[in-house]
């Protein structure tokens, strides 16, 4: 900013030295007028035509063509500064720009809502704002050290990013002061509002409503979260929740991944010390390598959490969903292993230093992705969960390998068009269902429940 005022500062004194140049000329040019008052037509002529010959000498008209191009800048720029509209990358705008429809949806830290835009027009159209919107409110009273630091997060990545398969993050607005006491006890009192584009679905709700789809639509919905989430590991960054609920679709069947809440950048380079919180994901959507302990962890672990939620899409059941009441106590991992198998040194090398190996079944258990298990799926679909369901980090597939998997390129039946997708119906608005709600009682257990416990429950006596 500062660099840009100087410049323009360096500028108008350019200009203001030019001018006074050019004063300077037609100053002398009137005074050669008034004197040649006294000389006769004729020569007056000629006179003039002298002082035109001599001015031109002495300001080239090049040099007069570009004062006043500079000039025209400079005045655009001032023009540009005082317009109405504000400069997004600066604008903090009201929430008096929208009004509130309904309530969508509750995250963490406020509630979700649908919204219509009733400000400035000019602004809409500059910034492509749609008439509907998502306001999710981060509410920042019960917040001790200020603002959370899982909606900067949220706000400094979508910022930046800009895709088909990830939710558009508008702006950012906030409301009008709060009249309680937030303030004498050195609270924010203002509550902050992202803005985003309006989805209709979250995926939790489809699946909890019953909404069945066949082989060809999972994959195309599949396959667009393997498009979205590519780009979000291009560009450094780890979602690290994915899940039903964060997965958005809209009436154009458009599917797009959402909440970036606990999303990181994270470095490629293998040099780099990392140490990552375990803490993240939902349980059930948790890689093995993160209840295990590991803080060293990359890309793999949104890998194992899109293989949950293709496994559930495919069987209507969470896979590794664990009931707190669960007599057995086998906990998420205890489940895992049934399924996949346990870790052990010859298929995980080094998986016996994790401080939460201890947790891990005595029972030796083997993969049982296969047909038995799941006699609906055929080879293909079956192989692509068992390379992303691998327990061994190092092991499991990659975004570039799931594209060229068969199940996405020649496997029948083949991926469907947006447009083939089920349209589901006005009336049915699985943002509002039960879903949300059983979604947010799992994660009050799980994070009453936090650290190993959810290795497993200890066993009443
Ligand atoms: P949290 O971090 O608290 O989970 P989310 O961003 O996941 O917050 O939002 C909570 C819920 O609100 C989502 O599960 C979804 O149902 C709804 N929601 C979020 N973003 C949108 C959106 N852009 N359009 C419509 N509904 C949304
Ligand atoms: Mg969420």
């Amino acid at each position: 900013m500062n660099e840009k005022n100087n410049d323009n500062n360096d500028k108008d004194k350019n200009l203001e030295k030019k001018e006074e140049k050019i004063n300077n000329i037609f100053d002398k040019k009137e005074k050669n007028e008034k004197n040649e008052k006294d000389i006769t037509n004729e020569k007056k002529e000629e006179d003039k035509n002298e002082n035109i010959k001599l001015n031109n000498n002495i300001i080239p008209l090049d040099e007069e063509k570009e004062i006043n191009e500079e000039k025209e800048k400079i005045d655009s720029n001032k023009k540009k500064k005082n317009r109405r509209v504000p400069i997004k990358d600066w604008a903090c705008r009201s929430l008096k720009e929208y009004q509130i429809i309904n309530e969508i949806g509750e995250g963490a830290y406020g509630i979700v809502y649908k919204a219509k835009y009733i400000g400035e027009k000019e602004y809409k159209n500059l910034y492509g704002i749609p008439d509907v919107v998502a306001l999710k409110q981060i509410k920042t009273e019960k917040e001790k050290e200020g603002f959370p630091i899982t909606a900067l997060r949220e706000i400094i990545i979508l910022k930046e990013l800009e895709h088909k398969n990830i939710v558009k993050l508008l702006e950012v607005v906030i409301s009008e002061p709060k009249k309680d006491k937030r303030i004498e006890e050195g609270k924010i009192n203002r509550d902050v509002y992202l803005v985003f584009e309006f989805m209709k679905h979250d995926l939790f709700g489809i699946i909890s409503n019953n909404i069945v789809y066949n082989l060809s639509q999972i994959k195309y919905i599949f396959h667009e979260l393997v498009l979205g989430l590519k780009y979000l590991h291009d560009n450094n960054i780890l979602h690290r929740d994915l899940k039903p609920s964060n997965i958005l679709l809209n009436d154009k069947n458009e599917i797009k991944i959402g909440d970036f809440g606990l999303a990181r950048i994270f470095s490629k380079s293998s040099n780099a010390i990392k140490r990552y919180t375990n803490r993240v994901v939902t349980t059930c959507y948790r890689a093995p390598e993160l209840i295990l302990g590991e803080t060293n962890y990359t890309t793999e672990v949104d890998i194992w959490s899109l293989g949950c939620i293709l496994l559930e899409l495919l069987t209507r059941k969470n896979a590794f969903y664990f009931k707190d009441d669960n007599e057995e106590g086998e906990g998420t991992f205890g489940l895992i292993c049934k399924l996949c198998g346990n870790p052990n040194e010859e298929n995980w090398k080094g998986v016996t230093q994790y401080k939460n190996y201890k947790f891990i079944p005595k029972e030796n258990y083997q993969c049982k992705i296969n047909n038995k298990t799941f006699p609906n799926l055929d080879e293909v679909t079956l192989d692509i969960i068992k390379k992303m369901l691998t327990l061994n980090p190092k092991k499991r597939i990659t975004l570039d390998e799931i594209l060229k998997h068969p199940f996405l390129t020649s496997h029948e039946p083949k991926m469907c068009k947006a447009e083939d997708m089920p349209k589901i119906e006005e009336s049915f608005n699985s943002l509002n269902h039960g879903g949300c709600e059983n979604e947010k009682k799992k994660e009050k257990i799980e994070m009453k429940i936090a650290g190993n416990d959810y290795l497993g429950k200890k066993k009443k006596k």
